[in-house]
């Protein structure tokens, strides 16, 4: 199938890679022509484990290209895939301006029937919008398809070469019968819903995954008054299959492009009729509290943070992604400037991203995870890259002019510590000083 996708992030361009190594004729088009520029050289913008390999594969055999003008590829295309941002408004509404512009843009460059195929994650009506922005444009025929994406950053290409499910939402047998026929090579697993569902189907299940998550930190915080081990209490609780083991990982909560947006865009969705979300809130509030137990746990240990210098061991929001947005760290960072101490930090990868949002003098960026610790009062975990898993803990706690460890996301275990003198703290599972 000739495919044109539109937006060329974590999305578009994870989904049209994909979609070529299927086999079908694909075009990525995005408006910031230095990424289409990058990518024709073959430099990918984004860090996503195997996708530059898949890139130079099916570029050279002919089956992948990029473009920053989407009029030739859409006339060329049957299906129009559109992946830009949805970004969130500062009520927490999802923003529109970059859909509504691409329906637009859709509507101008048709010369006969096309399938319009969301991915983007919109709101529960977006799709009828974009219907009806198309059709006051255009009185060629279309039909509109929500597919909503649910790959994860740092697995995207086998999240979606390998997806659980595909939901297909249409109201259109002829549309529905040609998305069916794309991603039958994927999965057995799709779902066919009306298109209002599907559009709920993606907030409702971040929704839910984010509880498990404040839910779990909850528990945590508990267990840390109780003297009880959130990691135990997890895999108790995980074992029973109507739980599932899964997003039962305490530590200092949920972050990333998705989570914190898609929260914010489903309580606004409900408020907009009359629907007060009131378990969603709760959990939004218990993950903004859970970023700052870190600072308190830092308080706890060493009082006044003022002149102090505290290391930071991974900013992106999880490993194996460059992806800073609505990192915990951002805030953590910017709470531990405000509180007047020096940070020493360093990511294996999120650091250029980082520097882009957060600028401080009294920030040391580092090249690795033992400069970090070099002359330090506390060090902080606060991404689990295999990297910082790694650290011989002995020769950092030498480095360090106190040995206090603060460990965000429970990498370390009992036993490592027992072999050092750290004063441990992590989350929902008894401190070792
Ligand atoms: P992104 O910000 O990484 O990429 C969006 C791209 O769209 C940008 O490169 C931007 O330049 C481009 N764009 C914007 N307007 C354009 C236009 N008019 N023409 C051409 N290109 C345009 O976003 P993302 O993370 O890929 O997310 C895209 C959508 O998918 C969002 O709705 C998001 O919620 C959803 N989603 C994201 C993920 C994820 O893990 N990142 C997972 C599932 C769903």
């Amino acid at each position: 199938m000739k495919i044109t996708v539109i937006g060329t992030g974590y999305v578009g361009l994870v989904s049209g890679v994909c979609f070529a190594e299927l086999g079908n004729e694909v075009v990525c088009v995005d408006k910031i022509k230095a990424k289409i520029d990058s990518l024709n050289r073959g430099e990918v913008p984004i860090y996503e484990p195997g996708i530059e390999e898949l890139i130079e594969k099916n570029t050279k055999e002919g089956r992948l290209s990029f473009s920053d003008n989407l009029t030739e590829p859409v006339e060329n295309s049957e299906i129009i895939i559109i992946a830009v941002g949805t970004p969130p408004l500062p009520n927490g509404e999802a923003d529109l301006q970059y859909v509504d512009q691409v329906a637009r843009d859709i509507a101008l460059a048709m010369n006969g029937y096309k399938i319009v195929m969301t991915k983007s994650t919109v709101p529960v009506g977006t799709n009828e919008r974009i219907k009806g922005i198309i059709s006051e444009l255009t009185a060629h025929p279309f039909d509109v398809v929500s597919v909503p994406e649910f790959l994860r950053e740092g697995s995207a290409i086998k999240d979606t070469l390998n997806p659980d499910r595909i939901i297909i939402g249409s109201d259109s047998p002829k549309a529905q019968e040609q998305i069916t026929r794309l991603h039958q090579p994927l999965t057995d697993n799709i779902i066919i819903t009306d298109i209002r569902s599907a559009e709920m189907i993606k907030y409702a299940s971040n929704a839910f995954l984010a509880t498990k998550i404040s839910f779990i930190n909850e528990i945590a915080n508990i267990c840390e008054k109780v003297g009880a081990d959130v990691t135990k209490v997890a895999v108790g609780m995980g074992y029973d299959k109507r739980i599932g083991s899964s997003f039962l990982q305490a530590g200092i909560g949920y972050g990333g492009s998705c989570f914190p947006k898609d929260t914010g865009a489903l309580i606004q969705i409900a408020g907009n009729v009359n629907y007060e979300f009131k378990l969603l809130k709760a959990v939004v509030d218990v993950n903004t509290d859970q970023r700052f137990n870190v600072i308190a746990k830092l308080k706890e240990s060493l009082g006044d943070l003022k002149d102090r210098t505290i290391g930071i061991w991974g900013l992106a929001f999880k490993p194996n992604t460059d992806d800073i947005r609505d990192a915990p760290a951002i805030d953590i960072v910017e709470a531990l400037v405000a509180a007047g101490a020096r940070i020493r930090v360093y990511d294996p990868i999120a650091m250029p991203n980082f520097k882009r949002v957060v600028q401080h003098a009294s920030i040391e960026w580092c090249d690795e995870p033992y400069e970090v610790a070099t002359g330090c009062d506390a060090v902080c975990l606060l991404t689990e890259w295999d990297e910082f898993k790694n650290v011989d803990l002995i020769q950092a706690e030498a480095l360090m002019k106190q040995p206090i460890l603060i460990d965000g996301r429970n990498v370390f275990s009992k036993e490592q510590i027992e072999k050092t003198n750290f004063s441990y703290y992590s989350v929902g599972r008894p401190s070792m000083t």
